[in-house]
């Protein structure tokens, strides 16, 4: 038999957006209420409250309306002015895309890069600071989706922080899954979501905003007022007593509730070991079927995401149709530049479990068998057991 592309898939393993928590999934069914009902209003403010306490935050966080692409874009268009000189690190597709929109508002554009499949080394980071002493914003993205690979923010952080710019850190697909917050890499703005590693689904921003960021755009004449790209229209949002710009995503903070509460109740230490481990047994998999991974050293390979090399002789876009087919499994492909040069398997939320890096080592193997590339499944599975199992036998 084989699963049609017109019936869902049994498991989607994707680097986001993933399936959400069943418990999420019943909060979305929640009764929709208005929003200026006082109910809502007591609910939107505690909800802000359990995200200031996942994130970390000695201030509160902000939720914007809308996946946070708009959280990345509306940062750039709120910090950044056109006296601006913006630093923007590379490692992969988001990072180099953030720079596109600092150009946007500020021409005086710096960029490290590094290869797709390296991270920035911070030591480099502190040679351009002190080249360019005129840096005034630095730009980063923690887990550089497309290519599976973490850059140490919380290094850079200190850096850029002693250099005396502001940050902004797209931490949207590492938040949740391993331990990152704010304050702890110096972010002025901080930008994650509830669609990767906390099981909800795309539609909401969860900004960190510093202080001294909150001053940087209230003197910004440019930065969007009365807009939905604004950060500015949401700051006393947060409070029972106050309006809203515009109506907010209300289904949307339902789920978003769950998620935290599920997130805070199970203990972050205990959700970024899941997602840990199963990227551990994942990788072991991968190398022991023959294979390879695409981050450069495993050091740097991401907790929440595994990228897999595409073997020589393979189309990347056939291997994921045929693990579709076969197996009802769905994986990511890359994007831009890593497109077709890599397979990536999600451990976000719900699917960051370590059976899962087991299913999807069989459904990979055996798509590659397929298609006539020798991968040694029996051996993958073997060693993503054996790091299971070491890890259960370990107490
Ligand atoms: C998912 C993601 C985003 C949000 O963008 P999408 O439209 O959901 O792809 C932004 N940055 C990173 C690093 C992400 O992984």
């Amino acid at each position: 038999m084989r699963y049609s592309d017109s019936v869902e898939p049994v498991i989607t393993l994707t680097s986001g957006p993933v399936n959400a928590y069943p418990d999420v999934l019943r909060g979305l069914g929640r009764t929709v209420l208005y929003d200026y009902d006082p109910a809502f209003q007591l609910f939107y403010e505690q909800v802000i409250d359990k995200a200031q306490k996942a994130m970390r935050l000695s201030t509160r966080p902000v939720i914007l309306h809308g996946e946070p692409v708009l959280g990345l874009e509306a940062a750039a268009a709120s910090l950044i002015t056109p006296q601006d000189v913006v630093l923007n690190l590379a490692s992969g597709v988001y990072g180099k895309g953030f720079g596109y929109w600092a150009k946007r508002y500020s021409s005086n554009l710096l960029e490290l890069e590094t290869a797709y499949n390296e991270a920035i080394d911070p030591q480099a980071v502190q040679n351009m600071l002190t080249k360019h002493p005129e840096i005034t914003v630095v730009s980063v993205c923690h887990h550089d989706t497309p290519s599976g690979t973490i850059n140490p923010i919380d290094e850079i952080g200190a850096l850029v922080a002693s250099h005396g710019a502001y940050l902004i850190v797209d931490a949207v697909s590492s938040f949740g899954g391993m331990k990152t917050h704010p304050e702890e890499c110096h972010a002025d703005i901080y930008i994650t979501g509830p669609n990767k590693c906390l099981g909800a689904p795309p539609g909401l921003t969860m900004a960190g905003i510093s202080d001294r960021a909150w001053t940087k755009m209230k003197a910004n004449p440019s930065a969007p007022r009365a807009s939905m790209l604004s950060i500015l229209d949401w700051e006393k949002a947060w409070s029972r007593n106050e309006p809203f710009p515009f109506t907010p995503s209300v289904s949307e903070m339902n789920g978003l509730d769950v998620a935290l509460d599920l997130y805070l109740d199970e203990g972050p230490e205990a959700v970024w070991a899941r997602h840990a481990l199963t990227a551990k047994a994942m990788r072991a998999g991968v190398k022991g079927m023959g294979l390879d991974l695409w981050a450069a050293n495993e050091a740097i390979a991401s907790p929440t995401t595994t990228a897999v090399r595409t073997p020589k002789g393979i189309d990347e876009s056939t291997l994921r149709s045929e693990v579709r087919a076969r197996y009802g499994v769905v994986f990511s492909s890359g994007r831009g530049e890593t497109l077709g040069k890599l397979t990536r398997v999600g451990h976000m939320g719900p699917t960051a479990q370590p059976i899962y890096a087991v299913a999807a080592l069989a459904a990979l193997g055996g798509a590659l068998n397929a298609l006539g590339f020798k991968a040694d499944t029996a051996a993958g599975v073997r060693a993503a057991l054996a790091v299971i199992d070491a890890d259960a036998e370990a107490i």
